[in-house]
């Protein structure tokens, strides 16, 4: 789950990380009355959307004075920003930071991530912090310093100074940096963080550090015991589709292609993808209805499939252990039915009571195909789709 920038800053005081004073606003008034609370101008602006990139977009601007921010806020709130990480259609803006400007003498990088190759936390810093982090990881990596954690021993004295070095930080803020790390880094391990990134983390010209932008991602699997962070769920950032899936506990990731597959288990989810891709085709979604799904989740899974436009044609590929095969059957025949289904549908499914659910898919009259094996009925799924 990704959360606002204002709601990680929140996260942020919490553990006394140093940040500039402000608030959000929701609408233009708002934003004017946090503006003049703050303890003088510049001030800036930000639009709150779950993507960065936003400074060269657009998405943050600087006040001189209260008509700025007025100005300013009417304009980006309501506006659809387009950064190099929304994609084209961009997202609408519908919540802005109000924030005390601060005088930066420096942009550094600092984040914290899991990683997998080493079953360690890993902290990656860089004096070349600002908007163009990316291009300094492809092209200058050797200018990121990383450190690995062990969970079980935490972080070290020695790691904090190796990163502190990395930044060439002047030494009368190393007892600065050393306790917000320490308390970034327990941020990151008490919320189940799978992400932590402040970029920039400045340095003042008072010589203060402090983290003025602030990217927060949590773990999906442990949200279950992290109830406070799920109250900063905002469903207006996510796709709709994939809100509707998650309400009826289907794991489902909407993708480009125009192949729709349904599938009962994560492994033959990818395992179809790969044979769609292998028939030539590109897959509409990701689509794990789970081993154990009854009917209504079928046939729930199959309509979410269906509104998406470019959807040209299903694949169902079940392999029928918990969830039985005439169970799935009926899913997919009352689910065909209500909506009126149009599009071709293949069906690949064996497994326990296969025979009965072959024969529900026949009685059915619908125009449903089944496939003899995995690459046939990819093979007939990409045909249709193209024809
Ligand atoms: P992003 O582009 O979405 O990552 O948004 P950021 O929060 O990182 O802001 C983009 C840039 O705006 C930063 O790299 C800073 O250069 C600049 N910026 C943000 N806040 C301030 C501020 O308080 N003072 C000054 N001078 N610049 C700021
Ligand atoms: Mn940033």
């Amino acid at each position: 789950m990704n959360i606002h920038e204002y709601q990680a800053k929140e996260l942020f005081k919490k553990y006394q990380i140093p940040i500039p004073d402000g608030g959000v606003a929701f609408n233009v008034d708002c934003a004017v009355s946090i503006a003049g609370e703050l303890s003088g101008f510049p001030v800036i602006v930000k639009a709150q959307i779950h993507a960065g990139g936003r400074g060269k977009a657009g998405g943050v601007k600087l006040a001189n004075n209260l008509s700025d921010v007025k100005k300013i806020a009417k304009d980006m709130l309501g506006m659809t920003l387009v950064t190099n990480q929304t994609g084209p259609n961009g997202k609408k803006v519908s919540k802005i930071l109000i924030e005390s400007g601060v005088n930066i003498d420096k942009e550094l990088y600092l984040s914290i991530l899991p990683d997998r190759a080493s079953a360690k936390i890993v902290l990656m810093a860089s004096l070349a912090g600002g908007m163009d982090i990316e291009t300094v990881a492809e092209e200058t990596p050797e200018k990121i310093v990383k450190v690995y954690v062990d969970p079980l021993s935490g972080i070290q004295a020695f790691q904090l100074r190796q990163l502190a070095f990395g930044l060439e930080l002047p030494s009368p803020l190393m007892r600065q940096f050393s306790t917000m790390v320490r308390n970034l880094y327990d941020l990151f391990v008490m919320n189940d963080c799978s992400l932590l990134e402040i970029n920039p983390l400045i340095i003042t010209t008072d010589e203060r550090i402090m983290a003025i932008d602030a990217k927060i991602n949590l773990d999906d699997n442990a949200l279950f015991r992290q109830k406070e962070i799920l109250e900063y769920r905002d469903v207006d950032e996510e796709d709709p589709l994939e809100v509707e899936a998650s309400k009826y506990q289907l794991n489902y990731i909407k993708m480009d292609g125009n192949i729709g597959n349904m599938v009962n288990g994560a492994g033959l989810a990818m395992a179809t993808m790969d044979m769609i891709k292998q028939a030539g085709a590109e897959p509409a979604n990701f689509l794990d209805v789970g081993g154990g799904a009854n009917a209504e989740q079928v046939e729930n899974a199959f309509r979410i499939m269906l509104s998406d436009q470019n959807v040209k044609g299903i694949l169902i590929n079940i392999f029928g252990g918990i969830l039985r095969c005439d169970v799935l059957a009926t899913g997919v025949v009352e689910a065909s039915r209500k909506v009126g289904l149009s599009l071709p549908v293949v069906v690949r499914m064996e497994g326990t009571n296969v025979d009965e659910g072959r024969k529900i898919l026949e009685d059915s009259g619908l125009n449903l195909i089944t496939a003899t094996d995995l690459a046939d009925a990819a093979q007939k799924v990409a045909q249709m789709a193209q024809a």
